[in-house]
């Protein structure tokens, strides 16, 4: 027996990875600050966890419809009426087992042998992957730190062809927190508005973690002529804390949310119905908590910020949301660490920080944009200071 061809087309998750290695250092009682992994360090919200207990007592614990409860369904849609001025029916709603659920049944249900789906890099590490286990070819649109890690509608137009069926937006970035304004997406839609046969994934994941006075806005809602053929995708994980419970989401056209429930009925079938009795109330309940985490996860921001700054070759633009920063390490490729190895990579240098500083940190060629790393800054204020403290020593020698 051998692995299939389409297996042989993807990696494991590198962040994941990061994550494993961090918890086994961690085990081996190694002091390791794991600035990895992508996932809000709160925990649950209370009415949530209750929610989900008290589905269990009442016996909530059968199959369910396949692509959602209608009670869920119905939250979902009040969601997107509430904070996207989107309007989307019951059949125009999808719930699936995780974000990263919905990309798969999105593209695995429409990608064929060749068709190309353009990523703006840095991208979510998920996103080429699941393309290419689909057959497809992802197309990468850089967009580096000078531009503020967000495509110009210029390398947007350059990127699509005949071909071309997806386009991914995400926004607030994994990872970089790079955020695209209102004004921003009205110029990207313009360009796609010129490409009939081009459907838009916007990945609106971060959408409740943003910053100062940023106004979050997705591409359906900016520009109305482009909901036809976008896919609004959106799920409870990073907003309410809720990781584990593998709850996403996506409003669009019935046909595709159709075709997708196909692909999840011979699948996974219903998300946990549990998770879904839970994502109800996280979804109709209190919401103040958001912009309470977001102020705390905004404080962190710029405590990182700041100092990631003030460490040698390193320089670390201030995004408008996510928990993420993507410094950029160029002024530290060429260096040499005090035992002798060469930095020639943003790889080297993350491998670097582990072994010698023991700060986890994600490698920018993993996001398909080097030389930089990310960092995750999901974590507390007093474990942030010391992983910069330790990551300013690390850069200070290097010679
Ligand atoms: N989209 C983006 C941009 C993400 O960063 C993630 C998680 O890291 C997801 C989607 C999927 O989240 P989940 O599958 O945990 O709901």
């Amino acid at each position: 027996m051998q692995p299939s061809a389409a297996l042989a087309r993807i990696s494991p998750s590198p962040t994941l990875a990061v994550s494993a290695r961090v918890m086994e250092l961690q085990r081996a009682g190694i002091d390791v600050i794991g600035l990895g992994a992508g996932e809000p360090d709160f925990d649950t919200p209370e009415h949530v966890k209750e929610a989900g207990i008290r589905a269990i007592r009442d016996g909530r614990t059968k199959y369910t419809q396949v692509d959602g409860i209608p009670e869920l369904k119905e939250a979902i849609r009040a969601k997107f009426a509430r904070d996207n001025a989107l309007t989307y029916a019951q059949d125009q709603v999808t719930v699936n087992v995780g974000g990263k659920h919905t990309l798969f049944n999105a593209i695995v249900a429409t990608v064929d042998a060749g068709d190309e789906v353009v990523i703006p890099a840095p991208y979510w590490v998920s996103y080429p992957d699941v393309v290419q286990f689909a057959g497809g070819v992802p197309v990468i649109a850089s967009a580096g730190p000078e531009q503020g890690y967000k495509l110009t509608p210029a390398e947007l137009q350059a990127a699509i062809t005949p071909r071309t069926k997806w386009v991914i937006l995400n926004s607030p970035s994994n990872p970089t927190g790079a955020a695209y304004s209102v004004a921003e997406l009205r110029a990207l839609g313009e360009v796609l508005a010129r490409h009939p046969q081009v459907w838009i994934f916007a990945d609106d994941m971060y959408e409740h973690i943003v910053y100062d006075d940023f106004r979050f806005a997705t591409i359906a809602e900016v520009c109305p002529e482009l909901y036809d053929r976008t896919l609004t995708v959106n799920g409870c994980s990073k907003a309410y804390a809720m990781t584990g419970w593998r709850i996403g989401f996506a409003g669009g056209g019935a046909w595709l949310i159709k075709a997708i429930a196909k692909l999840q009925s011979q699948s996974t079938s219903n998300p946990c119905s549990i998770a879904q009795a839970a994502a109800v109330a996280a979804l109709t309940g209190p919401q103040d908590f958001l912009k309470e985490r977001a102020r705390a996860f905004q404080s962190r921001r710029d405590l990182v910020v700041s100092m990631l700054n003030q460490a040698t070759g390193l320089s670390c633009p201030r995004p408008d949301g996510a928990f993420y920063v993507y410094p950029s390490v160029a002024g530290l490729i060429g260096r040499t660490t005090p035992g002798g190895v060469m930095i020639d990579s943003d790889e080297a240098f993350v491998t670097y920080l582990l072994d010698d500083a023991r700060v986890a940190a994600v490698q920018g060629a993993a996001f398909g944009l080097s030389p930089g790393m990310r960092i995750s800054y999901a974590t507390s204020e007093d474990l942030l200071r010391t992983a910069c403290e330790r990551i300013q020593t690390a850069c200070a020698a290097l010679r």
